[in-house]
């Protein structure tokens, strides 16, 4: 087996996560991001146990697990009937199913792009890629903003995103979005700390508190807060004031009033937009897609990173087993095409009972969902679901839910940096 020189796009979880397994495994790898200094954008996230399944095999697992917070359980009530209407235990999986961790968007950038530059992995930064070019000898070229073009790779890992230039537009924007804000944790303020918990309004308000751990040594526990918006009903949210707004919120769900308090500017809130797109064909000649380059759904599943870093792992494994560009990334898309289906399928069916404006799905949801999720199957299902272990998709890529090794320190502090 010959290593092979890839160009990996993009340092999101997917880029970052393909460029340490494929280092690992002897390749030649070159990443590239279109920011000077490469960093993430957004507030909170959940790593799954399949997540986690990956960052244990790089070693990563402890570190994530010091610097986010352990989630147990997820936890929604309909407002202003108190109905349950989520109630979702890890636990219910077995005592071996593992759990989540919210997480800093920084703090999971911070393990994975430190552990890059440990391995001493080449970073381009401030090269916008708006195309790639297939040589005639099978082997591609990046092509940036500013006209120039890289050398030629074996291969091209699109891990650009959701907009990627690398592949053709496809896919819809979502009706909703989301306002997000990293915010202190408050104490005696009645938020469970194992637990995401969320609060609706039929399903066209939705407020959530993510226990995100500290980001940074040193750093106060925080939280992911956010509030679900219909895209085109930013301006009138933006026209109607911060205090009109958080009325709004504190009226769903009096408990947020202390996390309110730490909102004084609107620029506190990043407004997300999410959109559903699945590529067709996710391995072309010399480039494949992954992570959201390949697939995107609205968080509502909170998968999007979990899905990212499995798709490298299946790109790895695939270059395990054979030396041939196009058949490892066939291979690759064949390891993880179920998985991606079935949770686009889910997400595709879900989104709506918590994120639209209709009436009747959420009154279904009302009544059925919260009974039900205490009555067998579904716990074990819901969890299954959540956890992203549906489909199995652990079983062919030979990797297992394993609980995190103890705290360790974060590789970012030990490195030199070879950024070019
Ligand atoms: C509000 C919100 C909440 C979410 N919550 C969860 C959750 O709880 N759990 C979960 O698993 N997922 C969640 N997701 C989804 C998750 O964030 C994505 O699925 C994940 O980040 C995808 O990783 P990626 O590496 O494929 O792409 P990205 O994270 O989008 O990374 C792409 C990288 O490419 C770079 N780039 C983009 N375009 C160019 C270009 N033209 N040239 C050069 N560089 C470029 C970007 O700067 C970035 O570094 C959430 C998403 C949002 C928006």
């Amino acid at each position: 087996m010959h290593g092979k020189d890839i160009a990996i796009a993009g340092c999101g979880p997917a880029g970052l996560t393909a460029a340490l397994l494929l280092r690992r495994d002897g390749h030649r790898v070159t990443l590239f991001e279109r920011f000077e200094t490469a960093r993430p954008v957004g507030s909170g996230l959940m790593i799954q146990p399949t997540g986690l399944a990956v960052l244990a095999h790089l070693g990563l697992d402890a570190e994530i697990a010091a610097s986010g917070a352990r989630v147990d359980r997820l936890f929604g009530v309909s407002v202003p009937s108190g109905r349950p209407v989520l109630d979702v235990r890890y636990a219910a999986l077995g005592p071996d199913a593992g759990h989540g961790i919210g997480i800093h968007r920084a703090a999971l950038f911070n393990t994975l792009h430190g552990a890059a530059l440990a391995e001493g992995i080449p970073m381009r930064t401030g090269r916008a890629i708006t195309a790639s070019a297939l040589e005639a000898d099978g082997r591609r070229k990046l092509v940036f903003a500013d006209g120039g073009q890289s050398e030629a790779f074996d291969l091209i890992v699109d891990a650009l995103g959701t907009m990627t230039p690398l592949a053709p537009p496809t896919g819809r924007p979502l009706p909703y979005g989301a306002f997000w804000a990293t915010l202190d944790w408050v104490d005696g303020a009645g938020f469970d700390i194992t637990a995401l918990e969320q609060r609706y309004f039929r399903s066209s308000r939705m407020v959530g508190v993510l226990p995100i751990g500290r980001p940074a040594p040193g750093d106060r526990p925080k939280l992911a807060f956010f509030w679900s918006l219909r895209r085109d009903r930013r301006e009138a949210w933006e026209a109607a004031g911060l205090d009109s707004w958080k009325a709004e919120v504190e009226a769903l769900w009096p408990q947020t009033a202390p996390l309110l308090e730490q909102i004084t500017a609107p620029e506190q809130l990043t407004f997300a937009r999410y959109a559903h797109r699945t590529l067709r064909r996710p391995a072309e000649p010399g480039l494949i897609h992954l992570g959201d380059a390949w697939h995107s759904t609205s968080p509502q599943l909170g998968q999007g990173a979990n899905m990212a870093m499995l798709d490298a792992y299946a790109l790895a494994a695939a270059l395990r087993r054979t030396d041939d560009i196009r058949e490892a990334g066939a291979r690759a898309v064949a390891l993880r095409r179920t998985h991606v289906r079935l949770y686009q399928t889910m997400s595709t069916l879900f989104t709506p009972v918590y994120q639209s404006d209709g009436r009747l799905l959420p009154l279904a949801r009302d009544r059925l969902a919260g009974p039900l999720s205490n009555v067998w199957p579904f716990p074990a299902v819901l969890a299954g679901m959540v956890s992203g272990l549906t489909g199995r998709p652990l079983r062919g890529l030979g990797l297992s839910v394993r609980p995190p090794a103890p705290a360790a320190a974060p590789a970012h502090q030990r490195t030199a940096d070879p950024v070019q």
